[in-house]
């Protein structure tokens, strides 16, 4: 069994291979590597989030030191703690354009001075033997530049999702990390949450019978903002918006709770004139991915969406499995239908999913183990989302 379960993750993996990119979504990338501009775009510092009281203890035996690119809401929310969480990983460097909030947060972490960078000098962490690894948390469009620079250092590299904004620019990550000879991991993080484990050996086991259909949304109302004060509507950082951001979680759990990779695919955009968040991405993504079993997944994701949904409900033939929220840091609630009896289950406490992420991560660099979230899926989810785009533009239904 557990060979048929690694050989079908290997085939999901790598069947992304023959989806071409979408002309948009390659043209709007900064596939050839753009320089970082002048000034960020997004909430001023010190809006980030919690630092710690007091620095975490020192590191276990083993531990790989790990520098973060860029001190935005995620990287302080949730990476650092996770960094500090963790059994296999730690802090080891911070790397800002702004000294102030790097400084603080150096601090707060219990870092020297020395192991602050700047995007100016961050090629001197070549010869930094506290640094094993990068964890980038950049705006998307930012990843593949970054990352390539990472593995030139000869750093191994944990990439935040989505991977990047092109199939070719995850290409082009792959072949550094291959030529460098180190881990690419993409921060996947449901892939170690206890909900949506158990969600997914449930399907595996076929609580629910064989899957018809699978309903999700991950939708909110975005808050008024502009190009120029948020990346998440820049296109050259977000793409084409709440799919990459957003709906990515959706379009995963399609993939790892039917354990198929789709046949054929229908997408709409939705876009409405003069509203200053929509002028270079799309308000609302809605898609249909129909899977060789026959199963069909109608997935919907917004910005500009009065209700918030982190949903995902599988109808089995004997069966449903609701989540909802389902993918979210915290809070998940799960209910599983069969014969017309309901039960919540409570798998786990789904904050453990950052932090088992670094440790996996830690005992790939470590180790040599197999990464589950690699490079290839990154790949492979980013074609999707390019076929995904190529559907709404042509107004057809895609045959993958
Ligand atoms: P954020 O806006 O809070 O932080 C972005 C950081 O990048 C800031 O520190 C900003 O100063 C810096 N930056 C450097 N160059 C920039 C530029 N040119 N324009 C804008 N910012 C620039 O964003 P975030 O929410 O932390 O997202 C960062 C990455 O993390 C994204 O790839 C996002 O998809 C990912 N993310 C993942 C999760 C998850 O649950 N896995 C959650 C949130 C974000």
């Amino acid at each position: 069994m557990m060979h048929f379960i690694q050989s079908r993750r290997h085939f999901m993996v790598m069947t992304g291979a023959g989806l071409a990119a979408a002309p948009w979504v390659a043209g709007c990338a900064t596939a050839e590597g753009a320089a970082l501009p002048a000034k960020a775009i997004g909430r001023p510092w010190p809006d980030w989030g919690e630092l710690p009281d007091s620095p975490p203890p020192a590191p276990k035996e083993g531990s790989v030191g790990v520098a973060v690119v860029a001190l935005g809401g995620y990287a302080i929310g949730k990476v650092m703690p996770a960094l500090a969480a963790s059994d296999r990983c730690h802090l080891a460097a911070v790397v800002s354009g702004n000294p102030d909030k790097a400084a603080k947060v150096a601090a707060a972490y219990g870092l020297p001075e020395d192991a602050i960078y700047s995007y100016d000098n961050f090629d001197q962490i070549a010869g930094d033997d506290r640094i094993e690894a990068v964890y980038i948390v950049l705006p998307t469009g930012l990843h593949a530049e970054w990352t390539e620079k990472a593995f030139a250092a000869g750093k191994h590299v944990m990439c935040e999702k989505p991977m990047a904004l092109s199939s070719e620019e995850c290409e082009r990550m792959i072949a550094a990390s291959e030529a460098a000879g180190k881990k690419l991991m993409i921060g996947y993080r449901c892939h170690f949450e206890p909900f949506n484990l158990r969600a997914m050996e449930l399907m595996r086991d076929g609580a629910i019978g064989p899957i018809r259909m699978i309903d999700t949304a991950h939708q909110y109302m975005m808050g008024p903002t502009n190009v120029s004060e948020n990346w998440r509507v820049v296109r050259a950082l977000a793409g084409g918006g709440p799919l990459e951001d957003y709906g990515l979680y959706s379009l995963q759990a399609a993939l790892y709770l039917t354990g198929e990779m789709p046949v054929s695919l229908k997408a709409a955009t939705k876009k409405p004139a003069n509203d200053p968040r929509f002028e270079q991405i799309f308000s609302t993504l809605t898609a249909e991915l129909t899977f060789p079993s026959g199963a069909v997944t109608q997935l919907a994701t917004s910005y500009n969406a009065p209700d918030s949904k982190n949903m995902i409900h599988v109808e089995g033939e004997t069966g449903t499995l609701h989540m909802s929220p389902a993918t979210s840091y915290d809070g998940q609630k799960m209910t599983l239908t069969r014969n017309g009896v309901s039960e919540d289950l409570v798998p786990g406490d789904p904050n453990v999913q950052f932090a088992r992420m670094c440790d996996h991560f830690g005992q790939a660099v470590r180790e040599g183990t197999t990464i589950l979230t690699p490079g290839e899926m990154g790949l492979r989810d980013v074609r999707l989302m390019e076929a995904i785009y190529r559907s709404a533009a042509e107004g057809r239904e895609i045959r993958l």
